[in-house]
């Protein structure tokens, strides 16, 4: 069965038991298509759920750290405001206590300047002038003390612009300014003289700016008590806020010093530079008009701004306190802020990025788990011992689901193991493509694997992927068998084939055209004309030949042409030509079949010249020969009912010469020869004479089969004419030698045959005799008529013994006309054996007969075999007479096609030598001996289509045998007959 071919019901019957399986691998896990699909579903929606998480972390994990940042910002804010407020609160007592000092300090020291007369006017040399600390505790400053000098006092401080000390009576009597500063509009015209002398403002009260500084001197008057005047602007711009402070002595009222505060100089000198640096202070009216800051130059956050009043100076004015907004937020913070942002922005991005990926992976490993699943290719992982691990499912329509303890190549067709095995044992990093047949639902099919060895496992696993090619290994045996098939057929075929291209070149020879042309296929192909098998002196017809065949016009007929074989051998070659079209449907070339007819050609001149040579003998022929298709009816003789004849008439196919010259070329010179001859197989020697020609002729005809194959009648008419009165002669002859022949033997027999006719001869005498001497008077017995009748009786059998005798050879030597006739063997028999007992009987010799039963009819001429079995038994007892137990055995059976008779005696024998001359004419060793007896014997029987010969008798003396053929024809005819003879044959030969 391996002989490679698919065959559907191949059945893994003859797969062999596997080898012992090894513990250990483990059963295949099937993979099922149910589980693996909702294990992609679980996958994605893992993917989901983590997906989802990780977003809500991240979420959770922004908004924690914005709260937190929130809540620290609030903190800080808190922090801020608190501060805020503590420093405002701060700055407000600082400045409510500086101001006090102020006030004490020009309580301790104005009285100094109204009471005792006026102090000498004091050109107060601020401007260069060192300020001098204001002094500090209650300590009344000394009359040396700069500071207790008006100018002394406006050094102190940078926020006192300017003093004036006014009498109760409103007269100005001192006004001291600092230097660049101007008290009002009449200190314009009265500027601080050169000399420093201080000018008095008159009409201080009278002028409508004025009028609040009126009001704070009348309340410092009436009151007693210091007072402020709401906020001025000087000419310069600067803002003041004027302290009236009532100057008493001893209890008077002595008058009231007046000192400008310039309120931005105030908020300068007062509050400490870290404040200031921290925040903008302003003192704002009670309208909320900015009358003084520490600086307008920065940023500022206005709604942080906190407010507290100011009293003194009051009269509306408030402290507001404004941190700075640029510097709220330190590095770290900032740092801290742009780090989660960092991390925030990164982990989002991250988060996309790995969505994507895992999005990505996981539709990547979607689709790979489908590829792997829907597959009709088998993905499957092998050991290296050949176990199989795991498989997807068109791996487990192959292999099955439980494989455990098997091997890959225990599925693997018987015949293509070994392979396998060995692909598998051989150590390489790929295997494959390695094609074996697996397999499959109760058949086997063809798989081509390509298998990869993992080296990086620990494991060394085999990845092995294969697709079914028992399509195209059906196809590959088709086309296989196809082409083989073709082959068989292009080289078995005795025609040379030849194809050229368009351009004239060899493009294909077949094996046989290489044989008749004696070239190899090599040597032809690629060939432009002219070809290396081209006569060179017929270049040309043969380039004639061949643009006519690219031309189109090559005849249907073929081209008879010459070619010269490579052994230089002219032959005759005829092609035929007819366009190769290809599989496009276009002309590729010519293709040209060769046919060697150089034997064909020498046998059609060696044909043409036979049968010029038969037309010459048949002319030259005495005979007549005609041929008539088909075979003529048996033509009634003349007078004779015609029968109707069916089917198409004869005519006559050929005739030579010698019959055309003598019935011309008419079919009734056939008919005439036949004379309503049934038409047979073969019918020899009938003479026929035919009236209208004159002449004689012996006329064979034979059933032929003519050249077109039709049943036809060869007749042949040979004239024997002239012959006719020799063979006539011959005959007569022929039949006066066996005449005589007879006659010879007849005399050799006559002392036997005298003999046996003695015998009644004598009886009849005796009883004449006896009855003449009885019937005379006196006789001692005298016989009555009915003793008479008795005697005569006896005498009459003994005369009919006699004449029976005497009959018998008269018929034998009796001349008559030779006849084959139907007759029994025992018909033979009988006369011939009565005439030999006589001479066996005078011999004393015994012949013994063994007769077959059944035996054939024979055509024969009785006479004629009678003579040849007679002279074959006398010749026997001839060659025993005078010999003690003489035997002579007469057998006669049937080999079927012809019946023996033998003739077996006891006597001395013929030597070798002597047989073949037993026969000769003449030859005897008798004395009384003539020598034709066997000659004629065998003529007779050759001329009954058989044959006489004589051998050896074993144990001693000879047998002459001869055969003569069955009567076919009569046997039927006779079959009665011939059981009533076989009965008596039985009776005889017991
Ligand atoms: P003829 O009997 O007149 O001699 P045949 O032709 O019958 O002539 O026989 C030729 C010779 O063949 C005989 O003379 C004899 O020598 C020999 N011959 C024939 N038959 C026998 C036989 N049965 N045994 C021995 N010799 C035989």
């Amino acid at each position: 069965m391996p002989d490679g071919t698919i065959r559907p019901d191949m059945t893994p019957a003859d797969t062999p038991a596997p080898g012992t399986p090894e513990p250990g691998p483990p059963a295949i896990r099937p993979p099922r298509t149910q589980p693996r699909e909702a294990g992609i579903s679980a996958g994605w929606q893992a993917w989901r759920f983590l997906g989802i998480a990780h977003a809500g972390g991240l979420v959770i994990f922004i908004v924690m750290m914005a709260g937190f940042l929130w809540y620290v910002s609030h903190i800080e804010k808190q922090e801020q405001r608190a501060a805020l407020l503590r420093d405002t609160d701060w700055a407000q007592q600082s400045l409510k206590l500086s101001l006090r000092e102020l006030q004490e300090h020009l309580a301790r020291v104005a009285p100094l300047w109204l009471g005792d007369g006026p102090p000498a006017p004091q050109q107060a040399a601020t401007r260069g002038m060192p300020r001098v600390p204001r002094p500090a505790g209650s300590d009344h400053p000394s009359g040396s003390s700069p500071s207790q000098t008006p100018a002394g006092f406006l050094a102190i401080d940078d926020q006192t612009r300017y003093l004036a000390l006014i009498s109760t009576s409103g007269q100005v009597r001192t006004v001291i300014t600092a230097p660049g500063v101007l008290v009002g509009q009449r200190l314009e015209a009265g500027e601080p003289r050169q000399d420093g002398a201080v000018e008095v403002l008159p009409g201080f009260e009278s002028t409508p700016d004025d009028a609040p500084r009126r009001l704070a001197w009348r309340a410092s008057i009436h009151t007693w008590k210091p007072h402020y005047s709401p906020p001025l602007m000087v000419p310069g711009g600067e803002v003041m806020t004027e302290l009236y402070l009532p100057v008493i002595q001893e209890r008077h009222l002595v008058g009231v010093a007046v000192v400008g505060i310039g309120l931005e100089a105030l908020l300068q000198a007062v509050l400490p530079e870290n404040l200031r640096q921290r925040y903008r202070f302003a003192l704002v009216d009670g309208n909320g008009r900015l009358l003084a800051s520490t600086s307008s130059v920065h940023r500022i956050d206005a709604s942080t701004a906190h407010m507290l009043p100011l009293d003194p100076p009051g009269n509306g004015l408030m402290l507001r306190a404004i941190p700075y907004a640029g510097d709220t937020p330190g590095l770290a913070e900032r740092l801290t802020q742009l780090g989660l942002f960092t991390l925030a922005t990164i982990s989002v991005l991250s988060l996309i990025l790995l969505w994507r990926s895992a999005h990505d992976r996981l539709r990547v490993e979607s689709e790979r788990d489908r590829l792997f699943e829907l597959s009709q290719d088998v993905f499957c992982t092998i050991r290296p011992d050949g176990t199989l691990v795991r498989g997807n499912p068109a791996f487990v329509e192959y292999f099955g689901k439980d494989l455990a303890n098997t091997r890959f190549w225990d599925h693997v067709y018987p015949e293509d193991r070994l392979d396998v095995i060995e692909a598998f044992t051989t150590p390489q990093e790929r295997i494959g493509p390695l094609e074996c047949r697996v397999r499959f639902r109760n058949a086997w099919r063809w798989l081509s694997w390509s298998i990869s060895v993992d080296t990086r496992s620990p494991e060394s696993l085999y990845y092995a992927v294969a697709h079914d090619i028992t399509g195209r290994k059906l196809v590959e045996q088709a086309l296989t068998t196809e082409a083989t098939f073709r082959r068989a057929i292009e080289d078995s075929i005795s025609t040379g084939l030849r194809v050229i291209d368009n351009d004239g070149r060899i493009t294909y020879v077949n094996r046989a055209l290489c044989q008749i042309l004696g070239y190899p296929a090599e040597e032809l192909v690629g060939q432009l004309p002219p070809y290396p098998y081209w006569i060179p002196e017929e270049y040309d017809l043969n380039m004639a030949h061949l643009n006519m065949t690219i031309a189109g016009g090559a005849p249907p007929s073929g081209i008879q042409t010459r070619a010269r074989r490579k052994d230089g051998r002219i032959i005759d070659v005829r092609l035929y030509l007819s366009p190769l079209i290809d599989d496009q449907g276009q002309q590729a070339g010519w293709m040209a079949s060769a046919t060697d007819i150089t034997e064909p050609n020498r046998i059609r001149a060696e044909l043409e010249a036979a049968h010029e040579r038969f037309n010459t003998v048949l002319n030259q022929l005495d005979a007549a020969v005609s041929v008539v298709s088909p075979p003529p009816p048996a033509v009634p003789l003349a007078g004779a009912a015609q029968a109707p004849s069916t089917g198409p008439e004869p005519t006559l196919m050929f005739c030579n010469y010698h019959y055309h010259r003598l019935f011309g070329d008419d079919i009734n010179g056939h008919l005439a020869l036949l004379r309503g001859w049934p038409v047979a197989d073969s019918w020899v020697g009938e003479e026929v004479y035919i009236a209208d020609v004159d002449r004689w002729f012996e006329v064979r005809t034979q059933q032929i089969r003519w050249v077109d194959g039709q049943v036809a009648q060869l007749l042949v008419a040979t004239d024997i004419t002239a012959l006719r009165p020799i063979r006539e002669r011959q005959r007569q002859q022929e039949e006066q030698l066996q005449q005589t022949s007879r006659l010879v033997t007849m005399g050799e027999m006559a002392s036997s045959i005298a003999h046996e006719l003695n015998q009644p001869l004598a009886a009849i005498s005796n009883y004449a005799t006896g009855l003449i001497r009885r019937m005379q008077p006196g006789s001692p017995a005298p016989v009555d008529n009915a003793r008479i009748a008795e005697t005569l009786d006896k005498i009459a059998r003994q005369a009919q013994r006699a004449a029976s005798v005497i009959q018998r050879v008269r018929d034998f030597v009796r001349r008559q006309t030779a006849e084959q006739r139907d007759i029994s063997v025992d018909e033979i028999l009988t006369e011939a054996l009565a005439l030999a007992e006589i001479a066996a009987k005078r011999y004393g010799v015994a012949i013994t007969i063994d007769v077959a039963p059944d035996l054939p009819r024979l055509s024969a001429d009785r006479i004629l075999i009678e003579q040849v079995l007679l002279n074959l038994l006398k010749n026997a007892i001839d060659a025993m007479r005078g010999q003690n137990h003489a035997a002579l055995t007469l057998r006669v059976n049937t080999t079927g096609e012809s019946v023996v008779f033998s003739v077996a005696d006891q006597g001395p024998g013929i030597a070798d030598e002597m047989k073949h001359r037993v026969f000769e004419p003449f030859f005897t060793t008798k004395n009384e001996g003539m020598g034709m007896g066997l000659n004629i014997c065998r003529t007779i029987i050759e001329s009954h289509a058989g044959r006489l010969w004589v051998e050896d008798n074993k144990p001693r003396g000879t047998v002459f045998r001869f055969t003569l053929p069955v009567n076919r024809e009569g046997a039927a005819d006779a079959e009665g007959t011939k059981e009533a003879e076989n009965a008596g044959d039985t009776g005889r030969a017991g």
